[in-house]
């Protein structure tokens, strides 16, 4: 059966490339757990080639202006969205989004991709003064070279494209590393690029497994920054392997962000926004509200809604479904039993807490909208992300208490706070570990032109996208010249 399966394979100097070693990896319809195509499983040697392609590629693409650069990644913007559709329906049948959600996901995508491709007319150096008479002093960004780029599957053309177009528009030459489970869209994405006139091996994808596809990219000398999305221990990983040889390396990891709900809260507007933190894309947001803090007087209140709200959510893939199944059978797995160990620890299960077991859902990677509350702050579920659709509740007396809390995990990518006072708001805002300081709304919402990234363990300090993710993909140089006035 496996051999009229779609094969899905590299793309390595502008064509496809099958794995030299020949052998593949299944993977699994989200939605019902059936085989719905193999992957390369890339050896390091597969990834070794996609490095040499575009180390060969990186003369031509940098020697462009970034101009020139810009109209071609410009031509990509308009492939993406004549191919819109398409790009959506693939995301919708490798993750398992409802239809509405991929669309959402491609026209972020294609937003990023326009912003960074007109930054080809900007990419701005600064003016400098100096001391010295008549010496004049100016900076311009320079690209490094061949950029590695890792991302997960959760979010897959929106992370493709975050990384892709702000390291192309530098004039960097890029290795893709597509996520296991999202293959098909990083090889309709590269054959776009293509169409688009971007030149052969500027662009590259390597499928596989993280090791070792992945870990070339790391290691290898020749792979100038590394720019990975993903969980926190391989970050871990990163850092330690890719610093070592002095890469750049940017690195967007896990969170367990706090949802802050005060007594003066308009709590429904509250509980609107805590379930769309805690269950869309089924809870596998980076940016996922998966705590919940709030003050005692409404505590009551703001659960039994939420405990309401939770069960009339709709799982499925069609159209008008609030969130699908997790990516794979192992996520589920590992989530499940997360809440398995929660209820041990003393959590109540208030809804979920289970695979749903209707019958157009049991076979697929589904887990319930879950709420669990009693669990001790420090108990594994209360401080480590799960990814999945599970959220857990903490009463506190007053705000000093709740931003105690929120900043109480080794965490600090986004955080939310719903309260009408302005002045609750903003001493929360400035105090909270995150990088993200949302109010009065969810905890996820980046847009392209704006920083994200996290404090702790949820990255090391670098933003991507926004203006910030230019200083990820480029070297700043600085450029002097003196001017001699005695031959005038
Ligand atoms: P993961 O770390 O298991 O894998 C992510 C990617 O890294 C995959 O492509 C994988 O193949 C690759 N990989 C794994 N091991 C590797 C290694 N040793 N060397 C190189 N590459 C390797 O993460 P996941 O479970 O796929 O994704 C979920 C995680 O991603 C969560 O922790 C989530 O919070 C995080 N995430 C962060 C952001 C952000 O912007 N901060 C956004 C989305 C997801």
């Amino acid at each position: 059966m496996s051999n009229t399966l779609p094969r899905i394979p590299n793309w390595i100097n502008g064509q496809e490339a099958q794995p030299e070693t020949a052998a593949w990896l299944d993977k699994f319809n989200p939605h019902n757990g059936q085989l719905l195509c193999q992957v390369a499983d890339s050896s390091e040697a597969d990834s070794r080639c996609a490095i040499t392609a575009a180390t060969d590629a990186f003369q031509i693409w940098s020697e462009l202006t970034p101009v020139k650069r810009g109209q071609i990644l410009g031509d990509i913007v308009s492939a993406m969205k004549r191919r819109a559709d398409e790009l959506a329906d693939c995301i919708a049948a490798e993750t398992g989004k409802p239809p509405q959600d991929a669309r959402g996901e491609t026209g972020g995508a294609i937003l990023q991709a326009e912003y960074f491709a007109s930054e080809g007319m900007r990419l701005h150096g600064r003016s400098l003064t100096s001391g010295m008479p008549g010496k004049y002093s100016h900076t311009v960004r320079q690209p490094l070279g061949v950029a590695g780029l890792i991302v997960p599957a959760n979010t897959p053309i929106a992370n493709i494209a975050w990384k892709t177009f702000p390291a192309l528009i530098c004039g960097n030459a890029v290795v893709l590393k597509a996520a296991e489970d999202s293959p098909r869209i990083a090889l309709l994405f590269a054959q776009l690029t293509k169409e688009a006139g971007l030149p052969d091996g500027v662009f590259n994808v390597i499928q596989g497994r993280g090791q070792p596809a992945g870990a070339t990219l790391v290691s290898d000398e020749r792979v100038n920054v590394i720019s990975f999305t993903g969980s926190t221990g391989v970050g871990r990983w990163i850092a330690e392997v890719g610093g070592k040889r002095l890469a750049r390396v940017s690195l967007e990891l896990g969170g367990k962000n706090p949802f802050v709900v005060c007594d003066d809260a308009d709590i429904s507007q509250a509980v609107h926004w805590a379930a769309l933190s805690a269950f869309s894309n089924a809870g596998q947001r980076c940016a996922a509200g998966s705590r919940i803090i709030v003050l005692k007087s409404v505590y009551e209140e703001f659960r039994d809604k939420l405990v309401a709200k939770a069960p009339s959510l709709k799982l499925g893939v069609s159209a008008g479904c609030d969130l699908g199944p997790v990516v794979n059978k192992q996520q589920q797995q590992s989530i499940l039993k997360a809440i398995e160990t929660a209820r041990q620890q003393g959590g109540h299960i208030l809804c979920g807490g289970s695979a749903p077991s209707e019958h157009d859902l049991a076979q697929g990677y589904y887990i319930q909208p879950t709420v669990i509350e009693g669990l001790a702050t420090s108990a594994e579920l209360s401080c480590t992300e799960v990814f999945g659709p599970v959220v857990t509740l903490h009463p506190v007396e007053n705000l000093a208490e709740a931003l105690q809390l929120a900043n109480a995990t080794e965490y600090g990518l986004t955080a939310a706070i719903h309260t009408r006072s302005v002045d609750r708001a903003m001493w929360f805002a400035q105090r909270v570990k995150a990088g993200v300081a949302n109010i009065n709304m969810g905890t996820y919402g980046s847009e392209p032109h704006m920083p994200f990234g996290g404090f702790g363990a949820s990255g090391n300090g670098t933003r991507e996208p926004g203006v910030e993710a230019l200083d990820v993909y480029s070297e700043l140089k600085n450029i002097s010249f003196l001017v001699r006035t005695d031959h005038l």
